[in-house]
């Protein structure tokens, strides 16, 4: 309990470093006394009380209200000079905007903070948390290769400074990269550090429940559920004591996670859709993407292709958001920060950063605005040629299921060539090599490399001759899961120094997202349709579709049926086609409404069904319905729309729109031919009245004797 009369600076001290007090505790211990710190003559104490305050907002997800201190806070710590809040503060913004997914905005916050540190030789831990920062902000944007290296960096930092809890928040970001990669060996070694951790240095139910949640997502990855299930539960009851609300949303997707590879699809459901709501509470941008994402998995695994459908086309719009906002970004970086001063090899990594993005930028802006895929690979190699030195470029995709690599593309000597599907078993390839391992190859730096079953095509062929001496072959991911390879190749020896190979691993991520969004966009279009032949209903009409009529037919004419007598009746408007010509096609759409209006209203009382069977044919299915009755209820279709005098002037039939009908009766040794001669006599029928004169009624009975009805 923290008391009610402590000293401002112990409040203070007591926010900065105890782990122990519980957000609430400490935000309530503030709040108590908000008035006499907004008075404090001591500017000074006021601004770091405040700026405490604003972090402990931020740690409950008080987004705004954090937003709002530390916006104020900014201002007076600049103009008051206090460097190091002032330093804190831009920090607590980049958080804040990092945590909407303005990566720009977040971006800017952090260079403003790091040229505080350089420029008044403020304390290593505060670069530590920084390096850990922008690491951050890699991961968000999926590039966990470069992520992985910046915690790398920011470890030794946070080490030297004694600061244990920033070198446990790093270790944990560093294992959540590996669950993600499902690098479990990596992860056990970081899991146990974050163990031992949690019985020395930084002990507590917040750590605690880190290390707990992160032994969950390594126990799923291991396949060890109920494991992980418990460990979770675990973690949420540590968590009720301690209010955060990042951490406990990323526990319901580690359950929803978990039931999804339990193959519990219900539960995973429910898990995540409480995960999407506390998502959009606390707007967490990034979780909110991958929240989107498992569901669309967990739609899809239960076979629900209108959820998938539903949840996919959310996930686009978001994932067109996350594109514009990093190219936001880009574009922020070369105009506004292309000025800042480097000196050490921090600030080097910063401008490594800085030209990777103003590369990506470029390359990143025009591939993902293109949603086809051939266009994509032209565009690459577009871009990339006035980037980088590279004699080939190939790009193959994966297909798990198939365990197929396809739409192989290759570019060399300035032509580009699709080649054929290959086996993921293949064993004379390099790039089924990459995707069997995931692994980068590189073989420029030793020409002599050796690769486990891997068998060159010169062993079979000793006369072929592969021209390329360095070749650098990429995995591509999306949220870990292999989708293709990308390979950048020179003809000679040591093509690409390390810095390249960085280079072209980012773009490699950028390429991924891409290809990924144009596989999306196509995956939408397909469930789409999929969707409409589902559904049983024509949507300009509102009658039932051909897809419906097929399905019914199967049932009308089981076995079990066959007692009963059927008529098909089709019915066609007459000179339509003049009628589109003329009035155009939002008219002719009406004709077609009012058609089906007047038929259904016939048919409403019958043991009978409408459907639209093609453009401006309908069809009715009647069962057993006398053929009186029959002849009756066409006889007043035909009058009903003759009674619109819908005008037609290139109808020679009283310049009004008319149907002309087709019945074909069928007894019941007509019932075993088969759908096909069943459509075929009502076809005939219609084509009949048509000859007739249209306007009319042909009747056509097969085999129904008349004095039975
Ligand atoms: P007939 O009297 O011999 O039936 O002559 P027709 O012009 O009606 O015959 P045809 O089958 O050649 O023309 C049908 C026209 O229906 C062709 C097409 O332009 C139009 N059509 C098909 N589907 C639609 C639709 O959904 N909306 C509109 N407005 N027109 C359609
Ligand atoms: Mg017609």
């Amino acid at each position: 309990m923290i008391s009610v009369d402590i000293d401002l600076e112990k409040l203070n001290d007591l926010m900065e470093a105890n782990q122990q007090i519980s957000h609430a505790e400490k935000i309530e211990a503030v709040e108590n006394r908000i008035n006499t710190i907004r008075e404090l003559d001591d500017v000074y104490l006021k601004v770091r009380t405040l700026i405490n305050y604003g972090k402990e907002l931020y740690a409950v997800g008080k987004n705004e209200a954090a937003r709002e201190i530390a916006s104020e806070m900014y201002q007076v710590s600049s103009k008051e000079s206090f460097d190091e809040l002032h330093m804190l503060c831009c920090n607590l913004l980049g958080n804040i905007s990092a945590r909407k997914g303005f990566y720009a905005m977040a971006l800017d916050y952090y260079h403003q903070s790091l040229q505080v540190i350089e420029t008044h030789a403020l304390r290593t831990h505060y670069r530590s948390m920084l390096i850990n920062n922008i690491a951050s902000l890699y991961a968000s944007l999926k590039l966990y290769d470069s992520a992985v290296k910046y915690y790398l960096d920011a470890l030794p930092l946070a080490a030297q400074e004694g600061n244990y809890e920033a070198q446990f928040l790093i270790y944990y970001n560093l294992g959540d990269i590996y669950a993600r990669q499902r690098q479990a060996e990596q992860l056990a070694e970081t899991e146990q550090m974050l163990m031992q951790m949690t019985q020395s240095t930084c002990q507590g139910t917040f750590y605690l429940g880190l290390y707990k949640l992160l032994a969950a997502k390594h126990a799923r990855i291991n396949g060890d559920i109920y494991i992980a299930q418990a460990l979770l539960a675990s973690v949420l009851t540590l968590l009720a004591v301690e209010e955060d609300p990042v951490t406990r949303l990323e526990c319901y997707i580690e359950k929803a996670l978990c039931a999804y590879a339990d193959k519990q699809y219900e539960i995973a459901l429910h898990e995540a859709k409480i995960a999407l709501t506390q998502v959009v509470e606390a707007e967490e941008f990034e979780f909110e993407r991958e929240v989107l994402q498992m569901l669309c998995d967990i739609a899809t695994a239960m076979g629900n292709t209108a959820i998938t459908a539903a949840y996919q086309k959310q996930l686009i719009t978001l994932d067109e958001t996350f594109i514009a906002r990093m190219n936001e970004m880009t574009i922020f970086q070369i105009r506004e920060k292309s000025a800042v001063k480097i000196e050490n090899r921090l600030n080097e990594n910063a401008v490594k950063l800085l030209k990777n993005m103003q590369m990506i930028y470029e390359i990143s802006q025009e591939i993902t605005k293109e949603q086809d895929y051939d266009k994509i690979f032209r565009l690459i190699i577009q871009k990339l040629v006035s980037f980088m030195d590279f004699d080939a470029l190939v790009i193959g995709l994966y297909n798990a299921e198939n365990q197929v690599v396809y739409n192989r593309m290759m570019y060399h000597r300035q032509t580009i060539t699709r080649s054929y599907d290959v086996s993921v078993h293949n064993k004379s390839s390099l790039a089924t090599w990459c995707i069997r391992h995931s692994q980068e190859i590189y073989t420029g730096f030793n020409s002599h490399l050796k690769l486990d079953d891997f068998e060159p095509l010169q062993l079979n062929f000793p006369d072929l001759e592969v021209p390329y001496e360095s070749v650098f072959y990429l995995p591509l991911y999306d949220e870990g899961t292999i989708i293709g390879v990308f390979s950048l190749q020179k003809f000679e020896r040591d093509g690409f120094n390390h810095y390249e190979l960085e280079m072209i691993r980012t773009i490699g991520a950028y390429i991924a997202i891409a290809i990924t969004n144009a596989l999306k966009t196509q995956e939408l279009k397909r469930l789409n349709g999929a969707l409409e032949a589902l559904s049983r209903r024509d949507s300009l009409s509102g009658l039932a579709n051909r897809h419906a009529l097929n399905e019914d037919l199967k049932t009308y004419f089981a076995p079990s049926m066959r007692q009963n007598h059927i008529s098909v009746i089709m019915i066609d408007i007459d000179f339509f086609k003049e009628f589109n010509d003329r009035y155009g096609h939002l008219e002719g759409d009406m004709v077609i409404r009012k058609t089906a209006e007047i038929i259904h209203r016939h048919i409403d009382d019958l043991d009978a069904r409408a459907y639209r069977y093609g453009g401006d044919e309908f069809l009715i299915l009647a069962r057993a319905v006398p053929l009186e009755i029959i002849e009756i209820v066409c006889e007043m279709i035909l009058r009903d729309i003759r009674m619109l005098s819908i005008r037609h002037d290139d109808s020679n039939i009283n310049g009004i729109v008319t149907l002309s009908i087709g019945i074909a009766s069928y007894g019941n040794a007509y019932l075993e031919a088969g759908e096909d001669v069943l459509l075929k006599g009502a076809d005939n029928a219609v084509y009949e009245a048509k000859g007739n004169g249209r306007n009319g009624i042909a009747h056509i009975v097969y085999d129904v004797p008349k004095e039975k009805h």
